[in-house]
């Protein structure tokens, strides 16, 4: 049995962060994305004493909120509840404006967040990284870049967001066309002026839903080309009342508690009442009442909308007549009718006004269910023989949510396992935190977790807490490197499958599956089992030991078991 040495070298820790490695330094960490998981993962790390290297592909920090800056762009998580909690400071000193913060609070606010705990130093930015090799002689991986820079680390701690590889289907002509092309997920940040000019949008998911109003108020005329209605309930957006905002500034750590523990990860309650043991009248009232709340809490006014085919179908019918009276044109109303899933099975839109746009006479629906974008020529759009000729296309197409920006890169296991060949038929995860045959990676936000279902920044602070907690844990106890097994790995995907049997989610075709991108494994990737009861199992998992992961100290003869491995010992080997 080789020496128990600390699995990482550690700087002394000071609480106040540790100072970033110089070029050429083996690091504790390498951490991929600086979004609200990073730059969490960041912070918490270094002062914890860990040292790390960032890398974000973007100029700057905020991830999501950074990318997507196309008009409307809104979060549709209430600001309160949209923010970090692991600082009491940070909470009570930064106030929202709006209910529904947009992107430019948001950003406004991961810049702060950046700037307060100094953490820009610990980046790169503009920098991919294309590829992570696991050495099975020194359990380290090594981390390259696009900029040819090579990173020696015990531990790669990805946070490259559930939404960010950004995706535009592969149209026919889509290189002809002479106008301009922006896709809402890379917006230009000078952004773009759509006066006097003829707007194709193409998509109708929440990017589409959300800019479409503000496109069309300074567009000359917005085509939208529409394959699959979506729900969306107004998000009755306002200005945060300062009373409203005092009292959760007085109460966060309960409103927080309350929030991890929900199913949703947040502070909507749900009506624990079936929708079928009311009457008509109470149904109705219910209904009304949640639905001028706006948003998410539309879902929860019965507890089995999602998941009683007969009771979703309910809350359907209150929705689709919600758009039949806003839509004036019968026959477009109907087209704007979702039919072909149930209501919250694909991700409800949140929107201000979308639904009265398609009352002005300079917007028109395009149907391209029946018959499909054909190709893209140099002047438009063109579907079922016609060109429709446009000055810009917005392309609204989502994402390969979820792998793409993990598969993206290059990453090597054991043995020289891709994570592409280990997840080609769908992504298989130890509570999406961790996959077999990679050790000492871990997936902030990973497949198999609940995030994309929930508030993702509690969910990634919960992520980050329970990595550092664990290299804590295996640092105290002289261990090298944290592996899912595989049995667990495989009992976790069952039950991420069973979670959702228990819904409707399965019954749209929707991104959560993979849907959206032809030849994807159609495998659910998130939990659906709800916030609070995976929280109680990651919990369990590590005061348990780690089950279900194993744990190795170095063998003998790796680099580092001499007992005084730093990190200069093991960039030198
Ligand atoms: P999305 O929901 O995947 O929507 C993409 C849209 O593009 C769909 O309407 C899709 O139609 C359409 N599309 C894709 N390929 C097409 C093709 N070949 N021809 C015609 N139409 C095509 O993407 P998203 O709107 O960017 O939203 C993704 C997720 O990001 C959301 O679900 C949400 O979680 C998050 N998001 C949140 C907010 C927010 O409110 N905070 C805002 C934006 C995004 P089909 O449905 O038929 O595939």
């Amino acid at each position: 049995m080789p020496e128990a040495v600390p699995v990482v070298p550690r700087p002394a820790v000071n609480g106040t962060g540790a100072q970033p490695p110089a070029q050429g330094e083996v690091v504790d960490a390498v951490v991929i994305g600086a979004g609200f998981g990073g730059l969490y993962a960041v912070h918490h790390l270094t002062t914890n004493g860990f040292s790390v290297r960032g890398f974000e592909v973007g100029g700057g920090v905020g991830g999501t909120w950074y990318w997507n800056r196309y008009p409307g762009a809104r979060c549709d998580i209430e600001s309160v509840e949209y923010s970090y909690s692991f600082s009491e400071e940070l909470q009570q000193e930064w106030t929202w404006t709006q209910r529904y913060p947009e992107q430019p609070e948001l950003l406004a606010y991961i810049e702060h967040v950046a700037d307060r705990f100094d953490l820009r130093r610990h980046f790169t930015f503009e920098t991919r990284v294309e590829s992570a090799v696991f050495d099975e002689e020194t359990d380290c991986w090594t981390v390259t870049t696009d900029a040819g820079e090579q990173v020696r680390t015990r531990f790669v701690v990805t946070a490259v967001g559930c939404l960010s590889s950004s995706r535009i289907p592969d149209f026919p002509g889509l290189d002809r066309f002479q106008g301009r092309a922006v896709h809402t997920g890379r917006w230009p940040h000078e952004g773009v002026d759509f006066t006097g000019q003829r707007v194709a949008l193409i998509g109708t998911g929440s990017s589409g839903i959300q800019s479409l109003p503000l496109i069309a108020e300074q567009a000359a005329h917005v085509t939208v080309f529409q394959r699959t209605p979506n729900f969306s309930i107004s998000g009755a957006n306002q200005p945060l009342d300062p009373e409203q905002v005092r009292d959760v500034k007085e109460h966060y750590a309960e409103y927080r508690d309350q929030a991890r523990r929900s199913f949703g990860g947040s502070m909507i309650r749900t009506n624990r009442v079936s929708v079928f043991a009311v009457t008509e009248e109470e149904r109705r009232a219910q209904f009304e009442a949640r639905w001028k709340m706006g948003g998410f809490a539309f879902m929860a006014a019965f507890e089995d909308l999602g998941t009683d085919l007969a009771a979703n179908a309910l809350a359907a019918e209150f929705v689709s007549e919600k758009i039949r009276r806003v839509v004036h044109d019968p026959e477009i109303a109907e087209r704007l009718i979702p039919t072909d899933h149930p209501i919250g099975s694909k991700r409800i839109c949140v929107d201000t006004g979308y639904f009265e746009t398609f009352n002005r006479d300079d917007v028109t629906l395009v149907d391209v269910k029946h018959t499909p974008i054909e190709e893209i020529t140099e002047t438009g759009v063109k579907v079922a023989g016609q060109v429709h000729e446009v000055d810009v296309i917005v392309f609204a197409t989502g994402f390969d949510a979820m792998t793409g920006s993990l598969l993206r890169m290059d990453i090597r296991g054991r043995g020289g396992l891709t994570l592409r060949e280990k997840w080609a038929a769908g992504p298989r995860t130890y509570l999406g935190l961790g996959t077999a045959g990679f050790p000492n990676l871990f997936t902030i936000t990973g497949p198999g977790s609940p995030a994309v279902l929930s508030n993702v920044v509690l969910a990634v602070e919960q992520h980050v807490e329970w990595i550092v907690d664990c290299m804590q844990h295996m640092q105290a106890a002289g261990l090298a490197t944290i592996e899912a097994e595989v049995d667990a790995e495989d009992d976790w995907v069952e039950h991420v499958n069973q979670a959702a049997d228990r819904t409707l989610y399965k019954q749209a075709n929707s991104w959560y599956l993979g849907a959206n991108v032809p030849g994807k494994p159609r495998v659910f990737m998130p939990y659906a089992g709800g916030v609070g009861r995976y929280r109680k199992r990651c919990d369990q998992v590590a005061a348990e030991g780690y089950r279900g992961f194993r744990l190795e100290p170095a063998a003998p003869g790796d680099v580092g078991t001499s007992g005084h491995r730093t990190a200069g010992a093991l960039a030198g080997s």
